[in-house]
């Protein structure tokens, strides 16, 4: 068998509070395979963020492995997790974060001039991202020219812009409108099919799961619950 793009294995994690130790997240166990469209479900305080925040290697587990295209997160000093993190995954959260005096190519070339790609590959990156989620033609306008939606998928583009492996969707949808909601959606699961991205998308609404993913995990109290 093929290694697994994201692999968890009693994945757990512990908060220290005032009234001692509390376990957001008790042994989780998870697959992701390389193109698949997963969602995790689950009510508020169940231990999603908790478990974003281990996926997209901000914050280290208290037990438990993860391995991430092949690596051991767990055995990584912090320079080795931060250049996993820009090369492997691309984040999308609920705020969309744009700039708002940089025009949509510009925002969404950002992770490059980080990476230090020159000016010209950088534009012409954006711009094919830019068209990609259906907004080429917006490629030099302000944000606040285009819709929420339009923004959240300005956002998916900067997410994809440096071709990472993994595309981490966190509540992506929570600060639009019903319409907007759904219309982003689809356009979401569209430009993950097309792109072949392996994706988790984290939403509190089982309808949305439903509609989006391939696969739900569904979480409670800090487990995962097929
Ligand atoms: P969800 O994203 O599903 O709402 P969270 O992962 O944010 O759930 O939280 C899971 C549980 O962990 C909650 O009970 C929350 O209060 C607790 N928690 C989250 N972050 C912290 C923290 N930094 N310190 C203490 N407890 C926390």
């Amino acid at each position: 068998m093929t290694e697994a793009v994201i692999r968890v294995e009693g994945l757990g994690k512990s908060y220290q509070t005032a009234a001692g130790e509390f376990p957001a997240l008790r042994g989780v166990n998870l697959r992701v395979d390389g193109g698949e469209y997963l969602a995790i479900m689950g009510p508020s305080g169940s231990g999603k963020s908790t478990f974003m925040n281990l996926l997209g290697c901000l914050d280290r587990p208290s037990s438990g492995a993860y391995f991430l295209a092949g690596a051991n997160v767990a055995e990584m000093d912090r320079d080795a997790l931060a250049r996993l993190r820009n090369h492997t995954l691309g984040f999308v959260f609920q705020g969309f974060n744009l700039l708002p005096r940089m025009s949509l190519q510009d925002n969404v070339a950002l992770p490059l001039v980080y990476a230090g790609v020159d000016k010209a590959s950088r534009r012409a990156r954006a711009r094919r991202l830019l068209e990609r989620v259906g907004l080429g033609q917006y490629a030099d306008s302000l944000p606040n020219r285009i819709s929420g939606g339009q923004q959240q998928r300005v956002a998916i583009a900067r997410a994809l812009v440096n071709q990472p492996k993994v595309l981490l969707l966190d509540e992506p949808l929570s600060n639009l409108d019903a319409r907007l909601r759904l219309q982003t959606r689809e356009e979401i699961r569209r430009i993950q099919k097309e792109t072949g991205i392996t994706t988790v998308f984290v939403t509190h609404d089982q309808e949305e799961a439903m509609s989006i993913s391939d696969e739900i995990v569904v979480m409670k109290l800090g487990v995962e619950q097929q």
